[in-house]
């Protein structure tokens, strides 16, 4: 091909113009619509040990689980968008090291939970494991959520590429830590506990990090287009959480396991002040009836509309 010294001078220019965008990471590029976060999902709260290797380093209300071994560390949840400097800073502040983070995991892929996920694999270079049920929600960034069947949620956080797809069942093991993955869906279609049995001063403790069942705005437990078992899910999960028997247990969200009321900055490491059967057996029946009133609701909506 024949180019005259204008075209060349063209071609030169657009291709200094191309080299800076090149250099530029792909994720800096990218821009995520930023959900307004309630208060205290960004309010600080010192990061403890909850029992065992299991500590929390997350904020007041987003829970964020760093599960220690000698071979490295678990990491369940992050909180929003631009959280990883937080995280980072409570884990050094317990004496264990950002890099020595080996897995990635969350119990759901909604924002709040997950939004810092892809900064801190890229900064960990640790593998992300998610719910199979899960994983197209994370990988888009949220946008792939069963409440915005036909356009998409909108990309409200980087999008993080899972590298295992869990299912039902599912052993991980790290460092003599064994998690079982247990598939809870209805809150999402991939939502998920774990249980591990950690040992301290002698004794054996059976830990529940739970997804509890609860309900989004905009979510008809009756039916959702984009999610027509989730009646079924709901009630599944509720069936199956009745069933476990934790000493200690803990979940998404600070309140869902009455975090505040069972310890006060500055206590001093008690794991007995997490046992709390009662307690659990309470929340599962408060969550059951949240969903069971809302599929009555969503029924009597449906009827008087038919009539
Ligand atoms: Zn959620
Ligand atoms: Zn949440």
């Amino acid at each position: 091909m024949k180019t005259t010294a204008g075209m060349r001078s063209k071609l030169l220019l657009f291709a200094a113009l191309l080299v800076p965008l090149l250099l530029v990471p792909a994720h800096a590029q990218q821009t995520w619509k930023q959900l307004p976060a309630q208060e205290k999902y960004v309010k600080p709260y010192e990061p403890f040990r909850v029992v065992g290797n299991l500590y929390y380093v997350g904020t007041y209300d987003l829970a964020v689980y760093l599960i220690t071994t000698p071979q490295g560390h678990m990491l369940i949840n992050t909180g929003v968008n631009d959280s990883a400097p937080y995280i980072r800073a409570n884990i050094e502040k317990l004496g264990f090291k950002y890099s020595d983070i080996k897995l990635l995991l969350a119990t759901h892929g909604h924002w709040d939970h997950v939004a810092a996920m892809a900064q801190m694999k890229r900064e960990t270079g640790a593998r992300m494991l998610m719910h199979e049920d899960d994983a197209a929600l994370v990988e888009s960034g949220g946008n792939v959520d069963y409440r915005f069947p036909d356009k998409g949620r909108g990309v409200v956080y980087e999008p993080v590429k899972v590298d295992q797809r869990l299912k039902e069942g599912d052993k991980v093991r790290l460092g003599g830590t064994e998690l079982t993955v247990m598939h809870h869906p209805g809150h999402t279609k991939g939502a998920s506990s774990f249980t591990f049995k950690t040992r301290d001063a002698g004794r054996d403790y059976n830990v529940l990090i739970v997804n509890m069942g609860s309900i989004n705005p905009g979510v008809n437990v009756n039916f959702m287009p984009g999610f027509t078992n989730i009646n079924e899910a709901y009630l599944g999960t509720l069936q199956r959480q009745k069933q476990l028997k934790p000493d200690v247990w803990v979940a998404s969200h600070a309140a869902q396991f009455n975090m505040h009321q069972k310890r006060n900055p500055g206590d001093t490491y008690d794991p007995n002040r997490f046992v709390d059967p009662d307690g659990y057996g309470a929340k599962i029946q408060f969550y059951e009836k949240l969903v069971r009133a809302g599929m009555a609701r969503d029924q009597a909506a449906k009827k008087a509309k038919d009539m």
